[in-house]
């Protein structure tokens, strides 16, 4: 039987190694005094001197022209950094989002002016970005918003209610999806724009939303009345869908959709050393985890390599969400399997931090860019099931 699903290997070739040597150097030096809850936030926490510093390493817009502030290196080398980042737990979410979706749309999509504008100043790690998709009663069925465009002379006006934005508080722009023409009612996908939207004009207001930690870090965002120039539409009106949706192979392969909880391993590895522990269940429960991860690891490079060919692979992509998503929240369960007494092991004090925020959000993994039941429609539209 052929596989509906494509992963053709992909080698990382050892040329890359300098390069992953460089990035971990840095990251040991810039680490060393994170807290476990900092490294628990990993790409969502929010440190702009953090991503300067990045920016200034070239380790962001890696990919992009250097007409646009990029760097003009291939995939693999930034899936190098982006790996050694998120295995410690970096702080990217300044500009984590701009690299990853924002940046890559407006290189795709948007006018020459907004690319000149813009690019740069993310590659610098000057500008962050949030995604204003979700509503209040669309988040899986995205396509029902409601949130409307109205044309007005030089532009647009916007009003609505965007909810579970990530950092909408700190960025300085959001890229939104409104609805342009068209009823969310009868033709849900068509109508749909997306809008470059300075989150500093006036009719926007940011409230938080606080999650089981007490920490606000998403947000709703009210729009009254945003007037919004021509020039920020993205691409062209009423093709909002296809561009929103043509953004999440990007955003459902990376290795943030399976590190999430990466640094526990590390950690967990080096207290049951010190433990003086010689558990071969112990033993085999990590290896179990680092095949996975291993495994997982292929499949997403597989993936970076097709979309560098040109390709689409979002049922793939889909794949390794799901799948990366059941490994990135597995991880505290073996942790507590492993070590039963933390306060026992020398070292926990990082270890038991970063486990207590981890225990808290995990559940968050499986919602966060694509809720597990939608994915795994779309896996079983990919088998011919559905
Ligand atoms: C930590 C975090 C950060 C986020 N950041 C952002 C952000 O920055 N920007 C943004 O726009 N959004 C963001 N989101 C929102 C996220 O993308 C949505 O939560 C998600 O798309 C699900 O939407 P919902 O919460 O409205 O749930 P609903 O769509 O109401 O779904 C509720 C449940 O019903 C299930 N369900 C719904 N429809 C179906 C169906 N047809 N078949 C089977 N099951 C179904 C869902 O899978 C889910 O389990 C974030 C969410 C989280 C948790």
């Amino acid at each position: 039987m052929t596989s509906p699903f494509s992963f053709k290997p992909l080698q990382l070739p050892s040329s890359l190694e300098p390069l992953r040597l460089e990035a971990r150097a840095f990251l040991a030096e810039a680490a060393k005094d994170w807290s476990g809850w900092k490294v628990g936030h990993s790409w969502t926490g929010f440190d702009r001197d953090f991503s300067r510093e990045v920016g200034k390493r070239g380790w962001i817009g890696m990919t992009w022209p250097k007409a646009y502030g990029g760097h003009e290196r291939s995939g693999l080398e930034r899936y190098v950094v982006v790996e050694e980042m998120l295995a410690v737990g970096a702080p990217l979410g300044a500009h984590w989002f701009g690299d990853r979706q924002s940046g890559p749309l407006l290189l795709r999509l948007g006018t020459e002016a907004q690319r000149q504008r813009f690019l740069p100043l993310i590659a610098r790690g000057e500008a962050s970005f949030c995604i204003g998709l979700s509503e209040p009663d669309s988040g899986s069925d995205l396509a029902s918003l409601r949130s409307r465009a109205t044309r007005v002379e030089g532009g647009w006006r916007l009003n609505g209610r965007k909810v579970w934005t990530t950092n909408a508080h700190l960025c300085d722009f959001m890229i939104g999806l409104f609805r342009s023409g068209g009823q969310a009612d009868t033709e849900k996908h068509k109508g749909l724009s997306q809008f470059l939207i300075d989150m500093s004009a006036s009719g926007i207001e940011v409230r938080p939303i606080h999650d089981l930690t007490g920490e606000a870090h998403f947000n709703e965002v009210t729009f009254d009345n945003v007037f919004v120039p021509d020039d920020m539409l993205v691409g062209r009106e009423g093709d909002g869908w296809a561009q929103a949706s043509g953004e999440l192979a990007f955003e459902r392969s990376q290795p943030d959709r399976y590190m999430s909880a990466f640094p526990l391993l590390p950690l967990t590895i080096d207290a049951l050393r010190e433990a003086g522990t010689d558990d071969r269940l112990a033993s085999r429960r990590l290896g179990e985890a680092v095949a996975e991860l291993a495994v997982l690891r292929e499949m997403s490079l597989s993936i970076v390599g097709q979309l560098q060919d040109g390709h689409s692979p979002a049922k793939e992509a889909a794949l390794v969400k799901d799948l990366g998503n059941l490994h990135e929240q597995r991880m505290p369960d073996l942790v507590r399997e492993l070590l039963d007494c933390p306060s026992s092991i020398v070292a926990a004090d990082r270890l038991s931090e970063l486990q207590a925020f981890l225990v808290q959000n995990v559940p968050s993994f499986s919602l966060r860019g694509g809720t597990r039941e939608i994915l795994r429609g779309i896996i079983a539209k990919g088998l011919g099931l559905k």
